[in-house]
């Protein structure tokens, strides 16, 4: 979608003519791909070597319409091409591209993900196959288990145990959802999957389905996201077609159904009872728990709900083996994870890496720093329920473990950064307008609450409250973290809290400005 809205398809349109007009429309082949990941320099062109596929490829940055010519010129070795129409030309060897180990985003940026062809020959659906010619649900399971993947989409809740709690309860129906809400300002890593491989997210629905016994799969995604959305609707189409969703998938008594269900964007909606709510055609709140949807679901019934990029990495591990999964990353966070890099940062962009590297190598290797020799101060992760964690603790390992220690969460991968000029104060009351103008409303603490510590920000960023504020805004954080109902109010104190730990002289410096 980053690409797209500078005119992607515009140069797309160019590069096919021009390769048929330059006569090389039978050795070249212009490819509409998934996200190139490296966003700030978009639109991004990629001319990679088919016959030699080990060749480093060519990446051309900032592209516009007219360079079409240029870059099919180039093709043919013209010496004088880059001298008449410059072409940015960018770095594959950057640590951006080199430190990164795709799993999740393998096929991101070299498959037309509007070709379930491209999907298949890329190993698509094998691991679908295998598991239903193969193996039990039960083996499936372990499998999953084995492999140490826990669940991407904040709490890092272990998935096979999920998995495993759904198929023990008996009922007469199941559902699989995909959580595709997603809704943390700074991140855009589901989106990109969804864009660049939906057929990925499928196929990982359709196996989980299997080992749970459910016969019927929503995805519940944002209708901010239109790119996303008709190319899973493309997807879904192409997939039933070649009876790899539907009845009798592979020639087995394994049926299974996928539908999309679009959200109106309430960030609330991420949460699980709460799109549960949504899906029903309800108003999307979220309810008590107990009963957990892997007990008491959709319309009653048993449901397991994933996020996406959880989902995303089954068809690998069922492919490559719980165990080459569970030699990637740390003890307790295994595989790896995708980070959506934002604010203050070079390299703005999509990044997946090992599980336990540090948010250093992150922000100041692949990240390239803080634009104009700035230095980065602190990094926020997890979104509105994160927190922020200062450059003095950039030596630690991205897990969920460390994360939660630091006062934040790994939350879905949203990772923004914030340079010397900015003001924690501010960004602490960014997020809790966002809390505030998002909470559903439904429970006092969060409802009022949101608003009071809102205001008491408002009164210290402008210089007029008092140190007796300062006391009331803890005492309040506290009261909304352990009364509100649902994940969203207990955790929006968090931007609050980790900027008090880490930063609270700037807190100080503004009320003593009103003293
Ligand atoms: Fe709604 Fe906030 Fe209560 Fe959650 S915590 S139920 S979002 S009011």
């Amino acid at each position: 979608a980053g690409c797209l809205s500078s005119n992607a398809l515009a140069i797309k349109e160019g590069l096919e003519k021009a390769v048929t007009e330059a006569g090389l429309a039978d050795t070249v082949e212009v490819s509409g791909v998934g996200c190139l990941r490296l966003c700030c320099q978009g639109p991004l062109v990629q001319v990679d070597d088919l016959v030699e596929p080990d060749n480093p490829g060519i990446l051309y940055e900032k592209v516009t319409p007219d360079q079409s010519s240029a870059i099919a010129a180039s093709l043919q070795s013209k010496p004088s091409v880059n001298t008449l129409t410059p072409l940015q030309k960018g770095n594959l060897t950057q640590p951006f591209f080199t430190q990164q180990q795709a799993i999740v985003l393998e096929n991101s940026g070299k498959i037309d993900p509007e070709r379930i062809e491209a999907y298949i020959a890329a190993s698509g659906y094998q691991a679908l196959g295998h598991v239903l010619r193969e193996m039990s649900p039960t083996e499936v399971i372990h499998a999953v288990t084995r492999s140490g993947l826990r669940g991407r989409g904040g709490a890092g809740y272990p998935t096979g145990l999920k998995w495993a709690t759904v198929a023990k309860a008996t009922a007469e129906r199941k559902f699989v959802v995909c959580n595709a809400d997603e809704g943390d300002p700074g991140a855009f890593m589901d989106r990109s999957v969804l864009e660049s491989d939906p057929h990925r997210v499928l196929e990982g629905m359709a196996i989980a389905a299997y080992a749970i016994g459910a016969t019927q799969g929503y995805i519940y995604v944002r209708a901010e996201y239109p790119l996303a959305i008709s190319r899973l609707q493309l997807a879904i189409r192409q997939a039933q077609r070649l009876g790899l969703l539907g009845s009798q998938i592979f020639d087995s008594p394994f049926d299974f159904r996928i539908d999309i269900r679009i959200g109106a964007g309430a960030y609330v909606c991420g949460e699980e009872t709460a799109l549960m709510a949504s899906i029903e055609g309800k108003r999307g709140v979220p309810s008590p728990r107990p009963p957990y949807p892997a007990e008491r679901g959709l319309w009653g019934f048993p449901t397991l709900i994933n996020n996406v990029e959880t989902f995303a990495n089954i068809a690998p591990i069922l492919r490559n083996g719980a165990d080459w999964f569970a030699s990637i990353g740390t003890e307790k966070s295994k595989g790896t994870k995708v980070f959506a890099l934002a604010g203050k940062i070079c390299n703005t962009g999509l990044i997946e890496v090992p599980m336990g590297t540090s948010l250093r190598q992150i922000v100041e290797v692949m990240g390239g720093g803080v634009p104009d020799g700035g230095s980065a101060k602190a990094v926020q992760t997890g979104g509105p329920s994160g927190g922020c964690i200062p450059a003095s603790a950039f030596d630690t390992p991205v897990d969920y473990e460390s994360l939660t220690q630091l006062g934040s969460m790994m939350g879905s991968g949203g990772m923004i950064v914030m340079d010397q000029n900015t003001s924690m104060v501010d960004v602490a009351h960014y997020f809790m307008e966002f809390c505030r103008d998002e909470s559903c409303g439904k429970c006092i603490p969060c409802r009022v609450g949101t608003v009071q510590l809102h205001q008491l920000l408002t009164k210290i960023r402008d210089r007029k409250a008092t140190s007796a504020d300062l006391e009331l805004l803890e005492e309040l954080c506290d009261m909304v973290k352990h009364t509100s109902l649902c994940g969203l109010g207990q955790s929006a104190p968090n931007p609050v809290l980790s900027t008090l730990q880490y930063f609270r002289e700037e807190y100080l410096e503004l009320i003593n400005a009103h003293a």
